[in-house]
């Protein structure tokens, strides 16, 4: 089988602070960005990469130049909101791909992929007729708060699952469940969500808590600790 990997990689990041988005925070030796791509640009089954990127963003470059040799990789504009930026990037690749091919789409704040949870989506979401996303079972205790955080009532975690990414879907399926939710004023914060709204049901495909989204200093600091404790030879596969 072969995909493409669409990276949203648009966003502010505000709130882990410092002088750049949080995609190009340096973590052990590299950005944020890169490491979330590593397991991409090493896979054979990749025929390229979809990088979609602010219209402003100046440290886009930098790092396309540290990359170039690597799987084919294309630029694209992001938008206002994360879904705008996907659907962009699926764009982008018109005439490039057929519509029943898969798409992979993988956050670029997510450093600590790894290329098991990359193989166990791909293995076990191709053969089912949706496509589908990693996915880790709520384990905490669930609130819902009122604006005062006073608690309302504490929220059965049982069939609750906290989704992650990569997701994948077929290219034209996902470029019209995005196209449709746009054009009806509907803003979904993951891939799986606008597939949900067309009908279709995505396959839950356990990955690892260890993929987490950088969004504050604290996560950094795990993230560093999480790549760290790698075992050598397990880097991603581009040059430090
Ligand atoms: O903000 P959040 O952490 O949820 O963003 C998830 C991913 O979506 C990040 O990789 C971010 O760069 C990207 N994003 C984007 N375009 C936006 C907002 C977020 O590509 N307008």
């Amino acid at each position: 089988m072969r995909y493409w990997l669409v990276m949203p990689a648009a966003g502010t990041g505000s709130r882990l602070g410092g002088p750049m988005p949080k995609q190009y925070a340096q973590l052990q030796g590299r950005t944020i960005l890169e490491w979330a791509l590593a397991p991409f640009l090493q896979d054979d089954r990749c025929a390229g990469a979809v990088v979609v990127v602010s219209r402003g963003d100046t440290w886009w470059p930098e790092v396309a130049a540290r990359l170039l040799g690597a799987t084919q990789i294309l630029t694209a504009a992001g938008g206002a909101e994360r879904c705008d930026s996907v659907l962009s990037g699926l764009l982008a690749l018109e005439g490039r791909i057929a519509g029943e091919e898969w798409v992979l789409v993988h956050d670029a704040a997510r450093p600590c992929v790894s290329s098991h949870d990359r193989d166990r989506l791909l293995e076990s979401a191709a053969s089912h007729p949706v496509g589908g996303l990693l996915a880790v079972p709520a384990a905490d205790t669930l609130k819902r708060a009122d604006a005062e955080r006073t608690v309302l009532d504490t929220v059965d975690r049982r069939d609750l699952w906290r989704a992650l990414t990569p997701q994948m879907f077929r290219h034209k399926r996902l470029r019209e469940a995005l196209e449709r939710a746009s054009a009806e004023g509907m803003r979904p914060t993951d891939e799986a969500q606008a597939i949900e709204w067309l009908g279709e049901r995505p396959l839950l495909v356990p990955g690892s808590s260890t993929n987490i989204k950088v969004t504050t200093a604290d996560d950094l600091v795990i993230a560093a600790a999480l790549l760290a404790a790698r075992p050598a030879g397990s880097s991603g596969g581009l040059a430090r």
